[in-house]
């Protein structure tokens, strides 16, 4: 659910109609609904209110300081990946005990921005990085308190570049040698072992991949505890996809994901973490584009818009669908038409859609693509010199500019150019 529907004849995010807020900041721009991010939030808070338990909001997905501040605000900790997104989350007024720290290629000098910071806990994902967060840790005279991210080897069934949960994946360690990875854990001075991670994939429609995972992690608590490890927190992930296409079936809930961690792995006590990203903020965001022409090609039409690949990159590169609908609501049983619809950039790459069937429209109409919340303005370039694009977010009948479009002159003037020329 999102709350981005026609109004008087104008698609609006919540209470603001879409055309005044391109009238103020000019297309292409990214919108968000806090309406629908705080209920997303709450729909995944919810799902876990059986158990002691904190959402860690994968900000990955989108880390706009406006939206962590929303999230924070309602409890929500964040799951970091980098320590650009750690100081993001700190700038946010997000506190350490509420940051994780995932990724597989953390740099000593992220462990020790976390660890001066604070930090709920480090997600090792290689016996490597657990000897360097060791001599950090040590060095520092902290202990850092760590779970270990186990590959549990199952298919997710989603796109081949979001998939993390295979044995032949960058991820984790293999779930067949936990074991012995924890009992050097253990023996590691500066290190607190705590729990255990596992994180599948991205854009999960079935519940199923979870619910093998996590009775893998079940059976492992159950192992690890045997040998004396104090297992009291898990993080199962995150990775519940979103309805793209409206035409698909409609991927599981959070109240379902909640009910499966409940069954799976409800009865060993532990704390339960998990770090939901698209679901949160995917439906809460449009890209807002104006098309430039309509071009007739030989067997075809194209509507070129002034977004591009390197605002929205999904399509390009996972050749992800979005619904791409007209600001400006068509009428009841209007003629439909298709259209491949393309960017601006010199790259056939960059392709939204093809032959996609709509209803006409002119050069100068708004269109907006729905689901781009998330890995949208996080994953945009300036390629081709375009600036990066605004983002705005929309509370009732309000609105904001959360990050401005540069000008070209703060664009040109982030490169220096060295004296000698
Ligand atoms: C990307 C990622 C997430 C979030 O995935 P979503 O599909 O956006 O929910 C969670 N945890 C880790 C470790 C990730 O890499």
């Amino acid at each position: 659910m999102d709350h981005f529907l026609y109004r008087d004849g104008v698609l609006h995010a919540e209470d603001v109609a879409i055309s005044d807020i391109a009238t103020e900041v000019g297309a292409p721009f990214y919108v968000y609904s806090s309406a629908t991010l705080t209920r997303h939030f709450r729909l995944f808070d919810d799902a876990l209110d059986w158990t002691d338990h904190l959402v860690c909001y994968a900000m990955k997905a989108n880390s706009n300081q406006a939206v962590l501040k929303l999230l924070g605000d309602l409890g929500a900790g964040m799951d970091v990946v980098s320590g650009g997104e750690y100081m993001r989350a700190k700038a946010a007024g997000i506190p350490g005990e509420r940051i994780v720290f995932s990724g597989v290629g953390k740099t000593r000098a992220e462990m020790r921005l976390a660890l001066e910071g604070g930090i709920r806990q480090f997600n090792v994902e290689s016996e490597p990085e657990m000897h360097a967060l060791s001599e950090v840790a040590s060095s520092m005279g902290a202990v850092a308190p760590i779970t270990i991210r186990v590959n549990p080897d199952v298919d997710a069934k989603t796109h081949e570049k979001i998939a993390t949960g295979k044995s032949e994946n960058k991820f984790g360690i293999p779930i067949s040698r936990a074991k012995e990875v924890y009992a050097e854990a253990a023996a590691l001075p500066g290190l607190e072992v705590i729990g255990i991670d596992v994180h599948i994939g991205s854009q999960l429609t079935q519940l199923e991949p979870f619910g093998q995972a996590f009775d893998k992690v079940a059976e492992l608590t159950g192992v690890l505890r045997a040998e004396g490890h104090d297992i009291r927190r898990l993080d199962l992930g995150g990775g519940l996809g979103i309805p793209y296409e409206r035409s698909n079936d409609a991927p599981p809930l959070p109240q379902e994901f909640g009910q499966l961690v409940r069954e799976k792995v409800g009865h060993l006590g532990c704390e339960i973490e998990i770090e939901p990203g698209r679901l949160i903020a995917g439906n809460a965001g449009l890209l807002v584009s104006e098309v430039i022409y309509i071009k007739q090609g030989e067997d075809r039409q194209f509507m070129i818009i002034d977004a591009a690949m390197n605002d929205l990159i999904r399509p390009a590169m996972y050749g992800a669908y979005h619904e791409i609908i007209p600001v400006v609501e068509p009428e009841a049983g209007a003629e439909q038409v298709k259209y491949d619809i393309v960017g601006p950039v010199c790259e056939s790459g960059d392709t939204f859609a093809k032959q996609r069937v709509m209803p006409p429209v002119e050069a100068g109409a708004l269109v907006a693509f729905r689901s781009a919340g998330a890995y949208g303005a996080v994953m945009a370039s300036e390629y081709n010199s375009r600036p990066l694009i605004p983002e705005v977010l929309v509370h009732e009948d309000q609105f904001a500019v959360i990050r401005a479009r540069p000008t070209f002159d703060e664009m040109i003037n982030r490169d220096t150019i060295p004296s000698w020329l």
